[in-house]
Protein backbone atom coordinates (compact mmCIF):
# COMPACT_ATOMS: atom_id res chain seq x y z
CA UNK A 1 0.00 0.00 0.00
CA UNK A 2 1.08 3.50 -0.82
CA UNK A 3 2.30 5.63 2.19
CA UNK A 4 -0.16 8.75 1.82
CA UNK A 5 0.01 10.45 5.69
CA UNK A 6 0.78 13.72 3.91
CA UNK A 7 -0.71 16.17 1.51
CA UNK A 8 -0.07 15.66 -1.76
CA UNK A 9 0.36 19.63 -2.87
CA UNK A 10 2.64 20.99 0.21
CA UNK A 11 3.49 17.33 1.90
CA UNK A 12 2.64 18.48 5.46
CA UNK A 13 1.74 15.59 7.75
CA UNK A 14 -0.94 17.70 9.42
CA UNK A 15 -3.81 16.47 7.62
CA UNK A 16 -7.22 15.95 8.89
CA UNK A 17 -10.24 13.53 8.05
CA UNK A 18 -12.92 15.91 6.24
CA UNK A 19 -15.68 13.67 5.14
CA UNK A 20 -16.88 10.46 3.19
CA UNK A 21 -18.89 9.99 0.10
CA UNK A 22 -20.44 7.20 -2.03
CA UNK A 23 -19.38 7.09 -5.25
CA UNK A 24 -20.86 5.20 -8.20
CA UNK A 25 -19.70 2.05 -7.91
CA UNK A 26 -20.71 2.31 -4.45
CA UNK A 27 -17.33 2.32 -3.35
CA UNK A 28 -16.70 4.47 -0.22
CA UNK A 29 -14.24 7.51 -1.01
CA UNK A 30 -12.31 9.24 2.03
CA UNK A 31 -11.89 12.98 1.87
CA UNK A 32 -8.98 14.57 3.68
CA UNK A 33 -8.13 18.11 4.40
CA UNK A 34 -4.26 19.26 4.59
CA UNK A 35 -4.55 21.53 8.08
CA UNK A 36 -1.45 23.59 6.62
CA UNK A 37 -2.25 24.42 2.84
CA UNK A 38 -6.34 23.68 3.42
CA UNK A 39 -6.15 21.89 0.50
CA UNK A 40 -8.72 18.65 -0.27
CA UNK A 41 -8.25 15.36 -1.05
CA UNK A 42 -9.39 11.80 -1.31
CA UNK A 43 -8.15 8.12 -0.50
CA UNK A 44 -6.43 7.50 -3.83
CA UNK A 45 -4.37 11.16 -3.46
CA UNK A 46 -3.40 10.11 0.18
CA UNK A 47 -4.36 8.56 3.33
CA UNK A 48 -2.99 7.35 6.33
CA UNK A 49 -0.59 5.01 6.24
CA UNK A 50 -1.26 1.73 7.92
CA UNK A 51 1.79 2.41 10.73
CA UNK A 52 -0.14 5.53 11.80
CA UNK A 53 -3.67 4.06 12.20
CA UNK A 54 -5.67 4.65 15.48
CA UNK A 55 -5.84 2.53 18.35
CA UNK A 56 -8.79 -0.24 18.46
CA UNK A 57 -12.25 1.19 18.79
CA UNK A 58 -14.00 -0.20 22.11
CA UNK A 59 -16.59 -2.02 20.41
CA UNK A 60 -18.81 -2.39 23.84
CA UNK A 61 -18.53 1.43 24.02
CA UNK A 62 -20.89 1.89 21.35
CA UNK A 63 -24.27 2.90 20.82
CA UNK A 64 -26.19 1.08 17.61
CA UNK A 65 -29.91 2.23 17.32
CA UNK A 66 -31.70 0.42 14.39
CA UNK A 67 -34.77 1.04 12.70
CA UNK A 68 -36.19 -0.73 9.42
CA UNK A 69 -34.78 1.61 6.80
CA UNK A 70 -31.95 3.41 9.20
CA UNK A 71 -29.10 3.02 11.89
CA UNK A 72 -27.15 5.48 13.39
CA UNK A 73 -24.10 4.27 15.56
CA UNK A 74 -22.38 6.51 18.09
CA UNK A 75 -19.42 5.35 19.49
CA UNK A 76 -18.23 6.46 23.25
CA UNK A 77 -14.66 8.38 23.47
CA UNK A 78 -11.57 7.18 21.72
CA UNK A 79 -8.67 7.91 22.94
CA UNK A 80 -5.13 8.35 21.50
CA UNK A 81 -1.87 10.33 21.77
CA UNK A 82 -1.96 13.63 19.75
CA UNK A 83 -1.51 14.34 16.55
CA UNK A 84 -2.38 10.79 15.63
CA UNK A 85 -5.18 10.27 13.19
CA UNK A 86 -8.54 9.54 13.84
CA UNK A 87 -10.33 6.26 12.80
CA UNK A 88 -11.30 6.63 9.12
CA UNK A 89 -15.06 5.51 7.85
CA UNK A 90 -13.19 2.56 6.29
CA UNK A 91 -11.89 0.98 9.37
CA UNK A 92 -15.62 1.80 10.95
CA UNK A 93 -16.53 -0.08 8.75
CA UNK A 94 -14.54 -2.91 8.71
CA UNK A 95 -14.55 -2.79 12.59
CA UNK A 96 -18.32 -3.20 12.83
CA UNK A 97 -18.76 -5.05 9.71
CA UNK A 98 -21.00 -2.89 7.50
CA UNK A 99 -22.53 -5.21 5.12
CA UNK A 100 -22.07 -1.67 2.31
CA UNK A 101 -23.99 -3.77 -0.27
CA UNK A 102 -27.20 -3.47 2.33
CA UNK A 103 -26.32 -0.10 3.33
CA UNK A 104 -24.90 3.34 2.44
CA UNK A 105 -23.40 6.22 4.01
CA UNK A 106 -25.80 9.12 4.93
CA UNK A 107 -23.00 11.08 7.21
CA UNK A 108 -19.91 10.29 8.80
CA UNK A 109 -19.08 12.94 11.65
CA UNK A 110 -16.24 12.70 13.80
CA UNK A 111 -15.73 15.14 16.70
CA UNK A 112 -12.52 15.68 18.08
CA UNK A 113 -10.95 17.57 20.86
CA UNK A 114 -7.93 17.19 23.27
CA UNK A 115 -7.16 17.20 26.72
CA UNK A 116 -4.18 17.48 28.80
CA UNK A 117 -3.24 13.97 30.98
CA UNK A 118 0.15 13.05 32.61
CA UNK A 119 1.49 9.66 31.89
CA UNK A 120 2.94 6.82 33.79
CA UNK A 121 5.87 8.60 34.94
CA UNK A 122 3.91 11.64 35.46
CA UNK A 123 5.11 13.55 32.44
CA UNK A 124 2.41 16.27 30.93
CA UNK A 125 1.07 15.21 27.75
CA UNK A 126 -1.41 16.57 25.21
CA UNK A 127 -3.99 13.63 24.26
CA UNK A 128 -6.53 13.46 21.06
CA UNK A 129 -10.10 12.09 22.01
CA UNK A 130 -12.75 11.11 19.57
CA UNK A 131 -16.17 10.62 19.19
CA UNK A 132 -17.67 8.93 16.00
CA UNK A 133 -20.89 9.24 14.40
CA UNK A 134 -22.44 7.26 11.66
CA UNK A 135 -25.48 7.18 9.61
CA UNK A 136 -26.61 4.38 7.81
CA UNK A 137 -29.90 4.00 5.37
CA UNK A 138 -30.45 1.07 3.55
CA UNK A 139 -29.86 1.12 -0.08
CA UNK A 140 -33.31 -1.00 -1.36
CA UNK A 141 -35.96 0.30 1.72
CA UNK A 142 -37.83 -2.65 3.05
CA UNK A 143 -41.62 -2.19 3.71
CA UNK A 144 -42.23 -1.67 7.25
CA UNK A 145 -44.88 -2.76 9.27
CA UNK A 146 -46.89 0.14 10.03
CA UNK A 147 -49.92 -1.50 11.94
CA UNK A 148 -53.14 -0.68 10.47
CA UNK A 149 -55.39 2.08 12.59
CA UNK A 150 -57.46 -0.09 15.15
CA UNK A 151 -59.98 0.03 17.36
CA UNK A 152 -59.27 1.39 20.56
CA UNK A 153 -60.33 -0.47 23.50
CA UNK A 154 -59.55 1.10 26.79
CA UNK A 155 -60.68 0.65 30.49
CA UNK A 156 -61.96 4.12 31.63
CA UNK A 157 -61.43 4.67 35.53
CA UNK A 158 -62.66 8.46 36.13
CA UNK A 159 -59.55 10.12 38.18
CA UNK A 160 -60.16 11.47 41.77
CA UNK A 161 -61.99 14.89 40.66
CA UNK A 162 -62.05 17.81 42.78
CA UNK A 163 -65.43 19.58 42.85
CA UNK A 164 -66.14 22.74 41.77
CA UNK A 165 -65.86 25.12 44.96
CA UNK A 166 -68.26 28.00 44.76
CA UNK A 167 -66.59 31.34 45.13
CA UNK A 168 -68.93 34.43 45.82
CA UNK A 169 -67.70 37.27 43.31
CA UNK A 170 -69.52 40.77 43.06
CA UNK A 171 -71.60 40.81 40.11
CA UNK A 172 -72.22 43.81 37.69
CA UNK A 173 -74.37 45.16 34.55
CA UNK A 174 -72.65 46.97 31.63
CA UNK A 175 -74.88 48.74 29.42
CA UNK A 176 -74.16 51.37 27.16
CA UNK A 177 -75.63 53.31 23.79
CA UNK A 178 -79.79 53.08 24.50
CA UNK A 179 -79.61 55.77 22.51
CA UNK A 180 -83.36 56.54 24.05
CA UNK A 181 -85.22 58.98 22.17
CA UNK A 182 -88.34 59.66 20.03
CA UNK A 183 -89.75 60.81 16.56
CA UNK A 184 -92.81 62.50 16.86
CA UNK A 185 -95.80 61.61 14.52
CA UNK A 186 -96.07 65.01 13.34
CA UNK A 187 -99.86 64.22 12.51
CA UNK A 188 -100.60 62.99 16.01
CA UNK A 189 -97.87 64.55 17.93
CA UNK A 190 -97.40 61.66 19.33
CA UNK A 191 -93.72 59.56 20.19
CA UNK A 192 -92.27 56.74 18.68
CA UNK A 193 -89.25 55.30 20.74
CA UNK A 194 -85.97 54.80 18.89
CA UNK A 195 -85.36 52.47 21.68
CA UNK A 196 -87.18 48.64 22.28
CA UNK A 197 -88.67 49.23 25.77
CA UNK A 198 -89.17 45.24 25.69
CA UNK A 199 -85.97 44.92 25.67
CA UNK A 200 -85.54 47.45 28.94
CA UNK A 201 -88.40 45.37 30.71
CA UNK A 202 -86.40 42.09 30.17
CA UNK A 203 -83.04 43.82 31.61
CA UNK A 204 -85.86 44.82 34.75
CA UNK A 205 -86.89 41.10 35.25
CA UNK A 206 -83.45 39.84 35.05
CA UNK A 207 -82.46 42.27 38.07
CA UNK A 208 -85.61 40.67 39.96
CA UNK A 209 -83.99 37.27 39.86
CA UNK A 210 -80.18 38.27 39.95
CA UNK A 211 -79.43 40.40 42.45
CA UNK A 212 -76.33 42.69 41.47
CA UNK A 213 -73.84 45.03 42.84
CA UNK A 214 -73.84 46.95 40.93
CA UNK A 215 -75.65 48.94 37.62
CA UNK A 216 -73.59 50.35 35.08
CA UNK A 217 -74.95 52.71 32.48
CA UNK A 218 -72.01 53.14 30.28
CA UNK A 219 -72.74 56.65 27.75
CA UNK A 220 -74.92 57.21 25.30
CA UNK A 221 -77.79 56.25 26.87
CA UNK A 222 -79.79 59.19 25.54
CA UNK A 223 -79.62 60.09 22.14
CA UNK A 224 -80.02 63.76 22.79
CA UNK A 225 -80.41 64.13 18.40
CA UNK A 226 -81.75 67.42 19.37
CA UNK A 227 -78.94 68.87 20.85
CA UNK A 228 -76.27 67.51 17.91
CA UNK A 229 -74.76 70.55 15.91
CA UNK A 230 -73.24 67.85 13.90
CA UNK A 231 -76.45 66.30 12.62
CA UNK A 232 -78.83 68.15 11.22
CA UNK A 233 -82.26 67.34 13.04
CA UNK A 234 -85.56 67.05 10.95
CA UNK A 235 -88.37 68.31 12.86
CA UNK A 236 -89.93 64.44 13.56
CA UNK A 237 -86.81 64.86 16.09
CA UNK A 238 -87.34 68.66 17.50
CA UNK A 239 -88.42 68.49 21.27
CA UNK A 240 -87.97 65.50 22.13
CA UNK A 241 -84.96 66.07 24.67
CA UNK A 242 -87.66 66.36 27.55
CA UNK A 243 -89.21 63.09 27.02
CA UNK A 244 -85.76 61.20 26.73
CA UNK A 245 -84.80 62.90 30.02
CA UNK A 246 -88.41 61.30 31.07
CA UNK A 247 -88.48 58.43 30.19
CA UNK A 248 -84.70 58.08 31.45
CA UNK A 249 -85.12 59.13 34.91
CA UNK A 250 -88.14 56.68 35.02
CA UNK A 251 -85.97 54.35 33.95
CA UNK A 252 -82.99 54.86 36.25
CA UNK A 253 -85.91 54.78 39.04
CA UNK A 254 -86.83 51.19 38.55
CA UNK A 255 -83.32 49.94 38.02
CA UNK A 256 -82.80 51.52 41.32
CA UNK A 257 -85.95 49.92 42.47
CA UNK A 258 -84.62 46.26 41.27
CA UNK A 259 -81.30 46.09 42.24
CA UNK A 260 -80.67 45.17 46.16
CA UNK A 261 -80.83 48.66 48.76
CA UNK A 262 -77.08 48.04 48.75
CA UNK A 263 -76.65 48.41 45.10
CA UNK A 264 -75.82 51.56 43.46
CA UNK A 265 -75.96 52.82 39.74
CA UNK A 266 -72.69 54.39 37.93
CA UNK A 267 -73.41 56.31 34.97
CA UNK A 268 -70.54 57.16 32.62
CA UNK A 269 -71.10 60.09 30.12
CA UNK A 270 -71.33 59.19 27.08
CA UNK A 271 -70.78 61.64 23.87
CA UNK A 272 -74.48 62.20 23.33
CA UNK A 273 -74.79 63.04 27.27
CA UNK A 274 -71.94 65.13 26.36
CA UNK A 275 -74.36 67.10 23.91
CA UNK A 276 -76.14 68.79 26.62
CA UNK A 277 -73.05 71.14 27.73
CA UNK A 278 -71.86 71.85 24.44
CA UNK A 279 -75.14 72.36 23.32
CA UNK A 280 -75.39 75.38 26.19
CA UNK A 281 -71.78 76.27 25.31
CA UNK A 282 -72.93 77.37 21.92
CA UNK A 283 -76.72 78.76 22.04
CA UNK A 284 -76.92 79.53 25.73
CA UNK A 285 -73.51 79.63 27.45
CA UNK A 286 -75.05 81.64 30.51
CA UNK A 287 -76.67 78.89 31.48
CA UNK A 288 -73.55 76.78 30.99
CA UNK A 289 -72.88 75.48 34.82
CA UNK A 290 -75.32 77.16 36.55
CA UNK A 291 -76.04 75.63 40.09
CA UNK A 292 -78.79 75.97 42.32
CA UNK A 293 -78.25 76.03 46.02
CA UNK A 294 -81.41 74.48 46.90
CA UNK A 295 -80.50 70.87 45.21
CA UNK A 296 -77.40 70.07 44.45
CA UNK A 297 -73.30 71.05 43.24
CA UNK A 298 -74.58 70.06 39.44
CA UNK A 299 -75.28 72.55 36.86
CA UNK A 300 -79.46 72.33 37.03
CA UNK A 301 -79.31 71.82 33.27
CA UNK A 302 -76.82 68.82 33.40
CA UNK A 303 -77.39 65.23 32.84
CA UNK A 304 -76.91 63.82 36.47
CA UNK A 305 -79.25 66.54 37.83
CA UNK A 306 -82.00 65.99 35.16
CA UNK A 307 -81.74 61.64 35.37
CA UNK A 308 -82.54 62.05 38.87
CA UNK A 309 -86.80 61.54 39.47
CA UNK A 310 -88.95 62.01 42.15
CA UNK A 311 -88.39 59.81 45.42
CA UNK A 312 -84.92 58.48 44.07
CA UNK A 313 -81.82 58.15 46.27
CA UNK A 314 -79.15 60.49 44.72
CA UNK A 315 -76.63 58.97 46.74
CA UNK A 316 -77.46 55.60 44.78
CA UNK A 317 -76.33 57.48 41.66
CA UNK A 318 -72.64 57.79 40.74
CA UNK A 319 -72.30 60.16 37.99
CA UNK A 320 -68.46 59.62 36.11
CA UNK A 321 -69.10 63.47 33.81
CA UNK A 322 -65.64 64.64 32.17
CA UNK A 323 -65.70 62.54 28.39
CA UNK A 324 -63.95 61.07 27.41
CA UNK A 325 -61.63 61.06 29.95
CA UNK A 326 -63.78 59.87 32.75
CA UNK A 327 -63.42 55.94 34.12
CA UNK A 328 -65.19 54.04 36.58
CA UNK A 329 -62.34 52.02 38.40
CA UNK A 330 -64.35 48.33 39.29
CA UNK A 331 -61.03 46.98 40.59
CA UNK A 332 -57.87 47.24 40.41
CA UNK A 333 -56.75 46.32 37.18
CA UNK A 334 -60.36 46.82 35.21
CA UNK A 335 -61.92 50.31 34.26
CA UNK A 336 -65.17 50.99 32.60
CA UNK A 337 -65.52 54.11 29.97
CA UNK A 338 -67.82 54.88 27.16
CA UNK A 339 -65.27 55.18 24.80
CA UNK A 340 -63.81 57.67 22.29
CA UNK A 341 -61.56 55.17 20.06
CA UNK A 342 -63.69 53.88 16.97
CA UNK A 343 -61.94 51.99 14.34
CA UNK A 344 -63.59 50.55 11.20
CA UNK A 345 -62.08 47.02 11.15
CA UNK A 346 -63.95 44.36 13.38
CA UNK A 347 -61.99 44.22 16.57
CA UNK A 348 -59.54 47.04 15.99
CA UNK A 349 -61.00 48.92 18.44
CA UNK A 350 -60.46 46.74 21.46
CA UNK A 351 -56.81 45.83 20.36
CA UNK A 352 -56.37 49.66 20.35
CA UNK A 353 -57.58 50.09 23.84
CA UNK A 354 -54.74 47.67 24.99
CA UNK A 355 -51.79 49.89 23.72
CA UNK A 356 -53.65 52.71 25.52
CA UNK A 357 -52.94 51.78 28.55
CA UNK A 358 -52.11 48.79 30.89
CA UNK A 359 -55.34 47.70 32.56
CA UNK A 360 -58.54 45.95 31.10
CA UNK A 361 -60.99 47.69 29.63
CA UNK A 362 -64.62 47.66 29.49
CA UNK A 363 -65.91 49.93 26.94
CA UNK A 364 -69.08 50.98 24.54
CA UNK A 365 -69.25 53.79 21.62
CA UNK A 366 -68.77 51.44 19.00
CA UNK A 367 -71.91 49.27 19.18
CA UNK A 368 -70.18 46.29 18.36
CA UNK A 369 -69.16 43.25 20.36
CA UNK A 370 -65.45 42.82 20.20
CA UNK A 371 -62.68 41.38 22.60
CA UNK A 372 -59.21 41.19 22.50
CA UNK A 373 -56.59 40.24 25.23
CA UNK A 374 -52.39 40.70 25.56
CA UNK A 375 -50.45 39.25 27.99
CA UNK A 376 -48.06 41.65 29.42
CA UNK A 377 -44.57 40.61 31.11
CA UNK A 378 -43.15 43.01 33.83
CA UNK A 379 -40.53 42.46 36.38
CA UNK A 380 -41.38 42.32 40.24
CA UNK A 381 -37.92 42.02 42.53
CA UNK A 382 -36.66 38.89 41.15
CA UNK A 383 -39.30 37.15 38.92
CA UNK A 384 -40.49 38.11 35.88
CA UNK A 385 -44.66 38.76 36.24
CA UNK A 386 -47.44 37.68 33.32
CA UNK A 387 -50.43 39.74 33.64
CA UNK A 388 -53.41 39.70 30.84
CA UNK A 389 -55.26 42.54 30.07
CA UNK A 390 -58.70 42.45 28.02
CA UNK A 391 -60.62 45.11 26.54
CA UNK A 392 -64.34 44.24 25.66
CA UNK A 393 -67.46 45.59 24.63
CA UNK A 394 -70.66 44.21 24.38
CA UNK A 395 -72.57 45.93 21.63
CA UNK A 396 -75.47 48.38 21.40
CA UNK A 397 -78.88 48.30 24.01
CA UNK A 398 -80.66 50.50 21.50
CA UNK A 399 -81.73 49.71 18.29
CA UNK A 400 -79.23 49.85 15.15
CA UNK A 401 -81.97 51.13 12.44
CA UNK A 402 -83.46 53.41 14.25
CA UNK A 403 -80.03 55.15 15.64
CA UNK A 404 -78.82 58.18 13.37
CA UNK A 405 -76.99 58.00 11.26
CA UNK A 406 -79.59 55.78 9.15
CA UNK A 407 -77.89 53.70 7.45
CA UNK A 408 -78.91 50.95 5.90
CA UNK A 409 -76.08 48.38 6.84
CA UNK A 410 -74.84 49.35 10.19
CA UNK A 411 -72.14 46.63 11.25
CA UNK A 412 -73.54 46.77 14.52
CA UNK A 413 -74.59 44.26 17.12
CA UNK A 414 -76.94 44.60 19.82
CA UNK A 415 -75.92 43.29 24.03
CA UNK A 416 -75.06 44.24 27.28
CA UNK A 417 -72.77 42.63 29.48
CA UNK A 418 -72.30 40.36 32.81
CA UNK A 419 -69.51 40.82 34.83
CA UNK A 420 -68.26 39.06 37.60
CA UNK A 421 -65.34 40.45 39.99
CA UNK A 422 -63.62 41.18 42.79
CA UNK A 423 -60.51 43.22 43.86
CA UNK A 424 -58.54 41.84 41.27
CA UNK A 425 -60.29 39.58 38.30
CA UNK A 426 -63.28 40.76 36.39
CA UNK A 427 -64.73 37.93 33.52
CA UNK A 428 -67.26 39.78 31.38
CA UNK A 429 -70.04 37.88 29.00
CA UNK A 430 -71.71 39.01 26.87
CA UNK A 431 -75.40 38.60 26.64
CA UNK A 432 -76.89 39.32 22.90
CA UNK A 433 -80.32 40.81 22.63
CA UNK A 434 -82.84 38.61 20.67
CA UNK A 435 -86.77 40.07 19.29
CA UNK A 436 -87.54 40.90 22.63
CA UNK A 437 -85.08 39.59 25.11
CA UNK A 438 -82.50 37.82 25.61
CA UNK A 439 -81.17 34.50 26.98
CA UNK A 440 -78.36 33.80 30.44
CA UNK A 441 -77.44 31.06 31.18
CA UNK A 442 -80.27 28.46 29.60
CA UNK A 443 -82.88 31.80 31.29
CA UNK A 444 -85.25 33.48 28.74
CA UNK A 445 -86.00 36.84 29.96
CA UNK A 446 -88.85 37.97 27.67
CA UNK A 447 -90.01 41.74 28.17
CA UNK A 448 -93.44 42.98 28.10
CA UNK A 449 -94.00 46.66 26.93
CA UNK A 450 -94.57 49.23 29.62
CA UNK A 451 -95.69 51.80 27.82
CA UNK A 452 -99.14 52.18 29.43
CA UNK A 453 -97.58 52.39 32.43
CA UNK A 454 -95.16 55.03 32.01
CA UNK A 455 -97.77 56.84 31.02
CA UNK A 456 -99.91 56.41 34.12
CA UNK A 457 -96.52 57.09 36.58
CA UNK A 458 -95.05 59.96 34.35
CA UNK A 459 -98.02 61.90 33.31
CA UNK A 460 -96.69 62.30 30.03
CA UNK A 461 -99.48 61.21 27.90
CA UNK A 462 -97.12 61.58 24.55
CA UNK A 463 -95.22 59.04 25.26
CA UNK A 464 -97.68 56.68 24.21
CA UNK A 465 -97.67 55.92 20.73
CA UNK A 466 -101.17 54.50 20.42
ZN1 LIG B 1 -73.65 54.99 20.88
ZN1 LIG C 1 -70.66 57.07 21.95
Amino acid sequence: MKDHASCPVCGSTNIKHHRSRRLKSKMLSVQYKCKECKHFFTDSQGAPSKDNLPPTIAVNDTEWSHQSNNQVLVTGRIQQEAGRKPPTLDEVIKKFGIDETTWSVERFVVNEWEQGQSTKDGTPCIISLYQIKLTLVRQVAVETAIPPIQPIHIKVSTPKEKKATKKQFKKAVYLSDAHIGFHRNLRTGQLEPYHNRKHWSAVLSYLRDNPVDLFVLGGDIMDMGDMSDKFTQTPDGHFTTQPALVETAWLIGSILDGIPASSKLVYIEGNHENRLPRFLLNHFSSAFNVSSVRFSEEPILSVPELIVGQGVDQSRIEWVGDYPNGAYWLNNTTRLIHGHISKSRAGATAGAYLDEINASTIFGHIHRHEVASMSLQSRSGQEVETTVFTAQSFGMFGVPSQVPPFKANHNWQQGFGILRYDEAYCSAQTVSLMEEGFEVEGNMYIGEDYTEQIVKDTEWLALSSA
